[in-house]
């Protein structure tokens, strides 16, 4: 790697919102920044007016916050190399054009599409292996070029690939040298004749001026660099190191698409991922730290990533693995953090808890405990926690727990010695140990199984059979409750 100042860039077209293939490389550009203590770069490559929307914008802008990947230089946050957007740099690429004009690297071509069908047909007739343009305008004189386009006839302008070029060898720093034959490469065109420049074109001259080091983006991209390096060498850039990352494919095999289920980063988000999970199972679809650990965290991914554990294979996108990597990260969170980050909010989001009521700090960390393990997705949490906040008059009995755990005979039976056994417990003892202890004889005293007893207890208090430990539940809930709920169900046992 040179010594010089790494700058990257994320540049992506708001056509559409941010693609999981998009936020992969965002991620790898960001990484690979942080690593190396450079500069990280966000570019909105807005050239195609036709499908390119503010709105798109916005989104892909909401979904790099969310992702976490903070951008140095960029919208919104400026820098000295802007402006950031591709319509607000027109001027720009129009006078980079016109330097190559003046000094010959670039010309003006008149050919109709008629022209350029026919002799694309000649050349396939003949057989040659190059069929592109066929540079019929390249020695136009440019008195004669300059009357032609003063008497209103429409052009547009191609680069001069050099006659002598030869072949050009791109040094990827994931596939290697890969080499393209310039003579095979077309005049191609920089501005268009309707005065819009190209992708080519454009990309170069703002790479260029915005000192970028690292190409870093998705292999689609690979059959463009010989071409965009005929425009650094017209411009007479230095020519970044390229990295191309392979493509995601869905588990048939084909390119990742809708096909295969949600590939937009909100989808994501909305549906519960956490964005730290996501990234860390983002950054591993092709590159690997040790070709081992699976849970890398971001400070690791930004201290530790490098191209050369880049994989030049494509990546299947496995949303197994995604959802394995996010209960590991929910499971290693400390249960206050668990309450910070996801449980609190996920409760003021349903309602089930208000404003300002404060909540007592063991008591939350308690919730925490019993809610986390649960908890797959944070939108669990409130299914989990409700029988907590609920009171004896508006726990919702699930109909296919009450039928087989409460509404049979024998069940008063058990609700009546319980609610004697918790009578029992005072107040201010009222722990899920306290609780467990006092429940405990019970299958022994009614002769009874206990998986019987305790079905029909922890329905009678949450409501259903799949709850929390009963001990912790009814610990939360409350001795007052807990004994209203007893006498409600009471009514339903038979
Ligand atoms: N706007 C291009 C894209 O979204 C960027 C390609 C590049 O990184 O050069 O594919």
């Amino acid at each position: 790697m040179s010594d010089k100042q790494v700058r990257v860039r994320f540049a992506p077209s708001p056509t559409g919102k941010l693609h999981v293939g998009g936020a992969r490389t965002a991620i790898y550009n960001w990484a690979f920044a942080r690593a190396n203590g450079g500069t990280f770069i966000l570019r909105i490559d807005d050239t195609d007016p036709t499908r390119s929307t503010d709105e798109n914008t916005q989104i892909i802008l909401r979904a790099m916050r969310w992702l976490g990947l903070d951008w140095d230089e960029g919208p919104e946050v400026g820098g000295d190399f802007g402006p950031y957007s591709q319509t607000e740099r027109l001027d720009i690429y129009k006078k980079a054009a016109q330097k190559l004009w003046d000094e010959g690297r670039a010309y003006p071509c008149f050919c109709s599409a008629e022209r350029l069908a026919a002799d694309r047909a000649a050349a396939q007739e003949r057989k040659d292996p190059f069929q592109g343009y066929q540079r019929n305008c390249r020695n136009i004189p440019a008195d004669e070029a300059r009357a032609r386009i003063e008497a209103g006839e429409p052009y547009v302008l191609r680069i001069k690939v050099p006659e002598d070029r030869g072949d050009v060898i791109i040094h990827d720093a994931v596939h290697g040298d890969v080499t393209f034959n310039a003579r095979e490469l077309d005049d191609f065109v920089i501005f268009r004749t309707d005065g819009t420049p190209t992708y080519n074109f454009v990309t170069v001259v703002d790479d260029a001026m915005m000192g970028i080091t690292h190409v870093i983006r998705g292999d689609d991209h690979l059959s463009n660099t010989p071409r965009q390096v005929m425009v650094y060498e017209a411009l007479g850039a230095p020519v970044p190191t390229f990295a191309h990352i392979s493509m995601i494919l869905g588990a048939d095999g084909k390119k990742l698409s809708k096909r295969h289920g949600a590939t937009n980063v909100e989808e994501y988000r909305d549906a519960g991922y956490l964005s730290d999970a996501f990234v860390n199972y983002l950054a591993l679809l092709g590159w690997s730290l040790d070709g081992e650990t699976t849970i890398v965290p971001r400070d690791v991914l930004a201290s530790k990533f490098s191209l050369d554990h880049v994989s030049k294979n494509p990546a299947t996108f496995d949303p197994k693995k995604l959802d394995w990597i996010q209960a590991e990260y929910i499971r290693t969170l400390s249960d206050a953090d668990f309450a910070d980050q996801i449980m609190v909010p996920e409760l003021h989001e349903a309602g089930l808890i208000e404003g300002n009521v404060d909540y007592d700090e063991a008591w939350v960390d308690a919730l925490a405990a019993i809610v986390k393990p649960r908890t797959k997705f944070p939108a669990d949490v409130a299914t989990v926690a409700a029988p907590v906040f609920a009171t004896a008059e508006t726990l919702v009995y699930d109909e296919k727990s009450v039928e087989k755990g409460l509404a049979k005979e024998g069940m008063g039976a058990i609700l009546d010695a319980a609610r004697a056994a918790l009578d029992a417990v005072a107040a201010d003892d009222w722990t899920p140990e306290a609780i467990d202890a006092a429940l405990e004889p019970l299958p022994e005293a009614l002769d009874l199984k206990k998986r019987v007893v305790f079905q029909a207890v922890r329905v009678a208090e949450c409501g259903n059979m799949v709850s929390p430990p009963l001990g912790e539940t009814m610990a939360l809930v409350g001795r007052a409750d807990c004994m209203a709920r007893l006498d409600r169900a009471r009514t339903i046992a038979l």
